[in-house]
């Protein structure tokens, strides 16, 4: 049973018992685990009420063979983003972020992942109040990416030509755009024009944001690429409040 300690973020906690806490972390040394945090819900606990979502710390665990759930015994914190609950928007986003990480991240230490998911819980802190909504988008974007869920947004999945100016179909199964000119089928998908397929590229890019973009359709857009794409059916918990009703 070895012991190891790891900078780690948690992703999601829940309740286990009365005085114990169970939490999904995404370690940088050995990819998502989860652990068990026995106490931690006591009032003296040594963990001291530092065991929430989005915060980063170097942990130290109980490492079981062929065992899902591991044993915390310490927590340091470096950085507690406890910020990131105050309004929707941000919450959201990070939420998405991790949700993602926790489903989708490879068994295995993956430095670059770690990294994106650190970056976009910073960006998403440290958003100025007016461009919450673009930073998270952007952010969840970079996120996806990262997992290897590229969506084509150069040229036509079905015929290959290139899209440049013109307006084209978002189809979520197939992963990218399908032109004016290809038979739209019955797959999932919406019709992007011009100007909003401009600012998607720009968000799924990482391109520097601007206030005056109006990101109207486009957390519709993530969502369902999102829910066609990666989540494949099962539900996402926080899938749910990327609507554009959730940012204003
Ligand atoms: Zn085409």
């Amino acid at each position: 049973m070895p012991i190891v300690s790891t900078r780690s973020v948690i992703l999601q906690t829940y309740r286990y018992s009365d005085t114990s806490k169970i939490l999904r972390l995404m370690t940088r040394d050995h990819g998502p685990r989860s652990a068990i945090a026995k106490g931690a819900l006591r009032p003296k606990s040594k963990f001291g009420g530092v065991l929430e979502p989005f915060a980063e710390g170097e942990a130290t665990m109980y490492l079981k063979d062929n065992r899902d759930l591991h044993t915390l015994s310490e927590f340091e914190l470096i950085r507690d983003r406890q910020r990131l609950g105050v309004d929707l928007p941000r919450f959201t986003g990070a939420s998405l972020a991790c949700e993602l990480v926790m489903r989708l991240a490879p068994e295995e230490r993956d430095d670059r992942l770690y990294r994106t998911l650190l970056n976009a819980l910073d960006a998403l802190l440290e958003a100025d109040q007016g461009q919450v909504e673009q930073v998270a988008l952007s952010a969840v974007w970079r996120v996806v990416r990262t997992l290897g869920f590229t969506p084509e947004l150069a040229a036509c999945v079905s015929c290959g030509r290139v899209l440049e100016e013109d307006g084209a179909r978002f189809d979520f199964s197939a992963g990218g755009l399908v032109c004016g000119h290809c038979p739209r089928g019955d797959s999932p998908g919406r019709w992007l024009e011009p100007g909003e397929l401009r600012t998607l590229r720009r968000l799924e890019a990482g391109r520097p944001l601007d206030a005056s973009l109006d990101s109207g359709t486009q957390p519709g857009l993530l969502r369902d690429f999102i829910r066609y794409h990666l989540a494949e059916g099962t539900s996402l918990r926080s899938l749910e409040f990327l609507d554009p009703r959730a940012f204003g």
